[in-house]
């Protein structure tokens, strides 16, 4: 009995120009490495049968399932801020989608499973080091509750992929809600396909925004919703120390989760101009940029709207302009909600943006850890025994006893028990993130040494980010000096 997948493709019923029909090509010698049992069982699927030999053909490209209609989609996209109307799914080909338990439509995408009529020069494959960390930074994305795609599986495929040196080839089985992106509207919009641009509209808006449709304007309210959703998830991003790395139009999804995981990493350190990918020589992406570039990335959106908006153009424009004067107040307002429940902080008061960025000067200055500082924070909210393990974060700890006394002083204005103040502030600061040098570590024992166990540790233990997990205490740790990770790359 082979995993039985119950498809309904509704971008494969969209006209032809917004994919290829391709099916993945085969690869020699597939190897399942990880399966996510759980979200298989949310997809509807039978993850025992996805783990046989039959199931694992699938998910390596070798055998295409029932009812799959491979395609690979379109798109366009500013990279780097230049715009190339021609990119598309160059190495992943989207299987078809299903519904899920709760209802919702999910792509079931193979990213690695070879070439398609977007290939251009590339091989269409994926390396086993990006594989495995875009398959344990967007779990733990998604166990820290940011929106984002997730990992079905994993497998190897026997083959080599030539990079700079010839390394082990693998699969990335990504669920997403769409792999709609700025990008697909940019390709038919540079293509001047307005009928195009509004058949991409409708099914975005059917599948991600469907209040929009009974909206005055819908398509305006659209707009408005995806830059709602974008503007809280930055904030998510700048919340737990995420950059992104390639925050490309064509790497932004309109559904508003994070897609696209390549040189992207987590800060240890607090430097709001951190930036790791090695191919961004000037800091376009760096940390404390990433609001900025995506109100850019979303006004490349509007620009491709226009037409839809308004007849008259100047009144689009207008439309447009106000739609995208809202992101700034939507993403200071998550971002400042967010910082207040950071430091334990249930009431509004003018001072607290402030107060906050008091602190996060500090840190920068003192060049203490993010992730740490505000999980020991938690301690410190519950009595002042524990200020010494945040204190010593800082290269000058008297720097932060200056802003606990002031943060003091605030938190007296709540009415929590410093017991249940930790516990809340346990909650939206975590332990666990998937730090740099641990990921380059696991990446190092699975392709040297095909030592998966420590991708399965690091995996279990980014499953619950929030929780105290005694036997990993280390994994909370930032690298030694020695051991710090300034550069990722795409490895694609
Ligand atoms: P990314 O940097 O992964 O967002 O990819 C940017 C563009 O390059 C997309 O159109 C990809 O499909 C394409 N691409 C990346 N790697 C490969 C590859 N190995 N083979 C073919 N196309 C690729
Ligand atoms: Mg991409």
């Amino acid at each position: 009995m082979t995993a039985h997948f119950a498809f309904d493709n509704s971008y494969a019923r969209l006209p032809s120009s917004f994919y290829a029909r391709i099916k993945p090509t085969p690869v020699s010698g597939p190897h399942l490495i990880k399966l996510n049992r759980n979200l298989a069982t949310q997809l509807g699927l039978d993850p025992d049968e996805l783990a046989t030999p039959a199931g694992v053909e699938i998910l390596a490209g070798r055998r295409v399932p029932d009812g799959a209609e491979p395609i690979a989609t379109a798109y366009a996209g500013h990279q780097f801020g230049n715009f190339v109307p021609q990119l598309g799914d160059g190495r992943a080909i989207l299987l078809g989608e299903l519904i899920d338990r709760d209802g919702t439509r999910r792509d079931v995408q193979l990213k690695g499973a070879g070439r398609t009529p977007f290939s251009r020069g590339g091989d269409g494959r994926a390396a086993l080091g990006p594989v495995l960390r875009e398959y344990l930074v967007s779990e733990a994305m998604a166990a820290l509750g940011i929106p984002t795609t997730r990992a079905l599986a994993a497998v190897t495929t026997g083959d080599e992929v030539m990079r700079a040196t010839p390394l082990p080839g693998a699969v990335l089985t990504r669920v997403a809600s769409s792999h709609i992106r700025i990008g697909s509207f940019q390709f038919f919009a540079a293509r001047r396909d307005v009928d195009a641009v509004r058949a991409l509209a409708d099914h975005a808006i059917t599948r991600h925004y469907p209040e929009a449709a009974g909206a005055a304007r819908p398509y305006l309210a659209f707009l408005e919703g995806v830059i709602a959703r974008q503007a809280r998830l930055i904030a998510q991003w700048l919340l737990v120390g995420f950059i992104h790395g390639v925050m490309n139009t064509d790497n932004m999804s309109i559904a508003g989760e994070t897609i696209d995981y390549g040189p992207c990493a987590f800060m240890d350190a607090y430097d709001p101009a951190t930036v790791f990918s090695s191919i961004d020589q000037f800091g376009r992406y760096a940390y404390a940029n990433q609001p900025g570039i995506a109100q850019w990335n979303l006004t490349r959106l509007a620009e491709c709207l226009l037409p839809l908006l308004a007849d008259d153009q100047n009144e689009a424009i207008e439309q447009a302009q106000e739609a995208l004067s809202a992101f700034a107040e939507r993403f200071n307002d998550a971002y400042l909600g967010g910082l207040r429940r950071k430091l334990g902080l249930l009431s509004e008061r003018e001072n607290d943006l402030e107060l906050a960025q008091d602190l996060l000067n500090r840190m920068a200055a003192g060049e203490a850890d993010f992730t740490l500082t505000f999980r020991r924070l938690c301690d410190a909210a519950a009595g002042p025994e524990g200020d010494a393990a945040a204190r010593s974060l800082f290269a000058d700890p008297a720097s932060y006893d200056a802003w606990a006394e002031r943060w003091r002083l605030r938190l007296v204005e709540e009415p929590q028990e410093g017991s249940a103040r930790r516990a809340s502030m346990q909650r939206v600061n975590p332990a666990f993130i998937p730090r740099n040098h641990r990921v380059e570590a696991v990446i190092e024992a699975a392709v040297e040494k095909q030592d998966f166990a420590p991708f399965e540790e690091l995996l279990t233990v980014l499953s619950k980010p929030y929780e105290d997990q005694a036997g990993f205490a280390s994994y909370a740790e930032p690298p030694a000096r020695d051991g710090r990770v300034y550069r990722t790359f795409c490895g694609t």
